[in-house]
């Protein structure tokens, strides 16, 4: 498993840091949600509010986990084709949105796709190839249609036992969501994320946009691009951000819910700037999912996300909107730039 590309998918650059102290700053890093977790904050109290987010990472944590028993997710998943489960509006609400990204993207991302992620043993840490015959009978269950949200009750039912949910594609960016408008209203005014790689930006960097580093997802310690950001989030997903290797082939933990195999779209990473946090996070796998054909005729058609994509091929290519704010510095390993047009 790539165990360092699991925080270094990109990061902010460290030259870039302020002096913490000088600056009443404060800085945590933390285990949870099965990855590296991050916080830089800066102004009066900021120790006191890191520990407190820290506090609610983890609370999120605990309705988010396929593995925690009393987790909202661990407890529908056990009452598939059973009943309800009653939910906090956390989790009716990343479930919701959830569903929208699956509906956008025309299925590529499911997070109904659980049990097949669960039989490559991405969840559980002991990773095999499965049968083929083992994923043609899992993949009928990979529908979000059939999840069940009552938004009057706050539950949710998976309509077939044999279904199960994971919200690994899309729970650090809703708790970089979450945090941020936590710590607004703790009048924090400047302060960087990274939830396993995955950055935030609140504010400005003493007047100075954020800047962040997309990684060559061919070699951990190099990058394609520098981003500058301000109020937004930077999502990557690549198949070199989780990976186990068996008879000299390569199996990463994105999966096409289609084929019931790890994706193979011809994109090594793809990178999603966007306000929505939560958006990005589930367009990021997706977009990883369908290539770049058809990630780029999605970008077309909405106005709220911009890319950065590589390719097999030693591409890298941003979207429009966001090429002023990137300065390509992948040359030397080898990468070709281009922008891409609306
Ligand atoms: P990310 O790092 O955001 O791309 O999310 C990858 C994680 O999402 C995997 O480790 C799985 O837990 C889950 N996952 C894999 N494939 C998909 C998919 N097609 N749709 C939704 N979630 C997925
Ligand atoms: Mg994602």
């Amino acid at each position: 498993m790539g165990i360092l590309a699991l925080f270094t998918a990109c990061s902010p650059l460290k030259t870039e840091m302020q002096d913490l102290a000088k600056d009443n700053g404060a800085e945590t890093q933390i285990f949870a949600m099965d990855t590296v977790m991050k916080m830089t904050i800066y102004g009066e109290n900021a120790e006191e509010i890191l520990n407190e987010a820290t506090q609610e990472v983890y609370r999120l944590e605990k309705e988010f986990s396929v593995n925690i028993e009393k987790s909202d997710v661990y407890q529908i998943n056990k009452n598939a084709g059973k009943m309800p489960v009653a939910v906090s509006n956390e989790t009716l609400h990343i479930i919701q949105k959830a569903q929208e990204v699956n509906k956008l993207t025309k299925g590529a991302f499911d997070i109904t796709v659980a049990p097949i992620v669960k039989a490559w043993g991405f969840t559980t840490e002991k990773q095999r190839v499965p049968k083929a015959d083992e994923l043609s009978q899992l993949i009928p269950y990979v529908n979000s249609d059939w999840i069940d949200l009552n938004t009057e009750e706050n539950s949710v039912l998976l309509e077939k036992s044999k279904m199960a949910i994971d919200l690994g594609g899309i729970a650090k960016g809703y708790s970089s969501d979450y945090l941020s408008q936590w710590l607004r209203k703790k009048q924090v005014t400047s302060a960087i994320l990274s939830l396993g790689g995955n950055i935030t930006a609140i504010g400005l960097n003493e007047g100075e946009k954020w800047k962040v580093a997309v990684q060559d997802p061919l070699n951990e310690d190099e990058f394609t691009g520098i981003l500058a950001i301000e109020d937004e989030s930077v999502i990557t997903s690549g198949g070199y951000q989780r990976y186990f290797e068996q008879d000299g082939k390569r199996y990463h933990h994105i999966i096409d819910p289609k084929s019931g195999f790890p994706a193979e779209s011809g994109l090594i990473s793809v990178t999603i700037i966007a306000k929505d946090g939560t958006k990005a996070d589930g367009l990021s796998t997706a977009l990883f999912v369908m290539g770049l054909d058809k990630a780029v005729a999605l970008w077309r058609n909405s106005d709220d996300f911009e890319v950065i994509f590589v390719t097999d091929d030693k591409k890298v290519l941003a979207t429009e909107g966001i090429a002023d704010s990137f300065e390509f510095v992948g040359a030397e390993q080898g990468y070709t730039y281009s922008t891409i047009s609306r």
